[in-house]
């Protein structure tokens, strides 16, 4: 008999899933038992690690895949929360008796990478146990085979990654690249072992019970991107599937950071970060569909494309597993080292929670704390701002307050994206370009500034303030101010720093760390 151990990570989903559709198919698995693993600290002890949003996502991604386990593949999702190689070790020791195979995709970070080793190592003790990794699910670039080829240099720019999708992929007679088909969710199941009892599982009920107490505040709250599979293809149907001329006409950089006009919450741009990240949505899946859009007719192309937005994804992705210390400014090729002023409570404090007095700056923050989310061109307004434009704070502060926040957050695309806004690395933008955190009608943050309906639903402070001055509002008349119900100073902040005297000392200190 030998239990197949389905390692549930990033792919939390039933469709294009190898390790699942393998465990279901392969002869020589009689049973499947498939877990979820919160590593040590991130519910236990309090549960702030993972912020509001992401931890919510994760407790109804995981609801929605054991759902979909039961009624698609008659087992369910068992639920463990620890180290994870002692929590592995303990499972497979407990189905003692029989063969056991632990199957997973493949993870590029580091610490998942240090303690698959780890266990590998350990599995070789017997005979009965083995492991076995699928590599290339969560991107469609097979990571590990691009990085070890003879030929891999890193990548900074788009150019170079057309010349690594040449080179790793077929181009079909549309002139597409061959990424693979998804795979369709797996009909042929294996019974359910239940031989796992020497370690504790938890409930779905247990999830909602620590995250309630938690964030007690945030007991009524419903989420605006719920997690899972489920929500995951319907928002691929409703923002791709169902709409070509916005796929085949999508260009990243004119779409508006300020959201839908009818809605602030929701995003100009496809809304599915979240599910990519989590792996309830498969990045094939949405790269087909893509295509098939583009089969009915003319449209853009990398970088501004979706398939541009994906390959950047992938670029990430790469440099991640070959930049040593990628998460880090010390020790990390990809970074040069900026004398950042020491860190600033206040400022910071001010930042995160959205009181700046910057409305733009304060509107984004407050979306990210409420929702998980915030439009590319915000966080490229919000990360410039706290770095190299005006608070001069090193980039990896900011980094955590979005690891912990964003319902998106990746370990490869935030790090690289925020090493991109600081302006530290090769393929950062210039670094002289500094956004205006009070953007005007022709700034290329995208912002809508007619009615500002923006800034009005998430600083309510300012919900009367005339457009004219929304933006900057500290320059209100005193008698404008009065009339809306909003002093300055008083009601909602004055500025943290002067925005123009600050972007000229930053620029010369700039300047110095790179002639350094
Ligand atoms: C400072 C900073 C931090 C970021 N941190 C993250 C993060 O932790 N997780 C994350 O998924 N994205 C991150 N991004 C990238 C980008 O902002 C989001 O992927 C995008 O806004 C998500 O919205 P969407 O799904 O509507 O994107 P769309 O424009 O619809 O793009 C489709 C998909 O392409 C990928 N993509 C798009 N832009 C990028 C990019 N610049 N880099 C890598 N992949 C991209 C995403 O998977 C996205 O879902 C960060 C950007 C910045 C500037």
């Amino acid at each position: 008999m030998t239990v197949a151990v389905l390692w549930f990570r990033k792919s939390l989903r039933l469709h294009d899933n190898e390790a699942l559709t393998w465990a279901c198919s392969s002869d020589e698995v009689d049973s499947i038992l498939p877990i979820y693993i919160f590593d040590e600290g991130e519910i236990d002890g309090g549960g702030e690690a993972l912020g509001f949003n992401r931890i919510k996502f994760t407790e109804q991604a995981l609801k929605d895949l054991d759902s979909g386990l039961r009624k698609e593949l008659g087992i369910c999702l068992k639920i463990f929360s620890g180290d994870y190689q002692e929590v592995l070790k303990k499972i497979v020791t407990g189905i003692g008796g029989e063969r056991v195979c632990l199957a997973y995709e493949y993870c590029s970070e580091p610490r998942i990478r240090d303690a698959e080793d780890a266990l590998k190592d350990w599995f070789g003790i017997s005979e009965s146990f083995r492991t076995i990794s699928f590599p290339a699910r969560h991107t469609l670039l097979d990571i590990e085979e691009v990085v070890g080829s003879k030929d891999y240099k890193k990548p900074n720019s788009m150019k170079d990654m057309e010349r690594i999708f040449r080179r790793h992929f077929d181009v079909n007679s549309m002139g597409f690249y061959e990424v693979g088909d998804p795979l369709p969710v797996p009909n042929n199941s294996k019974p359910l072992t239940d031989a796992y009892s020497s370690v504790n599982c938890l409930e779905i009920s247990d999830l909602e019970r620590i995250i309630m107490e938690t964030y007690p505040e945030r007991s009524d709250n419903t989420q605006y991107f719920p997690g899972g599979e489920t929500e995951a293809l319907e928002r691929l149907r409703n923002k791709v599937t169902d709409r070509r001329q916005f796929v085949n006409e999508f260009r990243k950089p004119n779409t508006i950071s300020t959201n839908s006009e009818d809605d602030p919450r929701e995003p100009s741009t496809t809304g599915l970060s979240a599910y990519l990240s989590s792996g309830c949505l498969s990045i094939r899946m949405l790269w087909r569909e893509c295509e098939s859009s583009y089969l009915s007719g003319s449209h853009t192309k990398p970088p501004e494309s979706l398939h541009g937005q994906m390959m950047f994804r992938e670029m990430f992705y790469l440099l991640s597993r070959s930049v040593e210390n990628w998460d880090s400014d010390v020790g990390n090729d990809s970074c040069i080292e900026v004398a950042w002023d020491d860190f600033d409570r206040e400022k910071i404090m001010a930042w995160e929670t959205g009181s700046t007095g910057y409305p733009y700056i304060d509107a984004m923050m407050r979306q990210l704390d409420e929702t998980g989310w915030m439009h590319h061109l915000g966080r490229h307004a919000v990360s410039c701002f706290l770095t190299r434009g005006q608070l001069w704070q090193n980039w990896t502060h900011g980094r955590d307050v979005f690891e912990r926040k964003l319902v998106d957050s990746d370990w490869a695309l935030n790090n690289g994206n925020w090493l991109w806004l600081a302006g530290v690395a090769p393929f950062s933008m210039p670094y002289y370009r500094i956004y205006n955190p009070c953007p005007d009608s022709k700034s290329s943050l995208n912002v809508e500034t007619v009615n500002a309906e923006f800034i009005r639903y998430w600083v309510p402070e300012l919900r009367s303030f005339p457009s004219k001055y929304i933006f900057e509002p500290h320059l209100a008349p005193i008698s404008i101010q009065k009339s809306a119900g909003c002093m300055i100073g008083d009601d909602y902040p004055l500025p943290i720093v002067d925005r123009k005297q600050s972007r000229k000392e930053n620029l010369i200190r700039f300047k110095a760390s790179r002639e350094k």
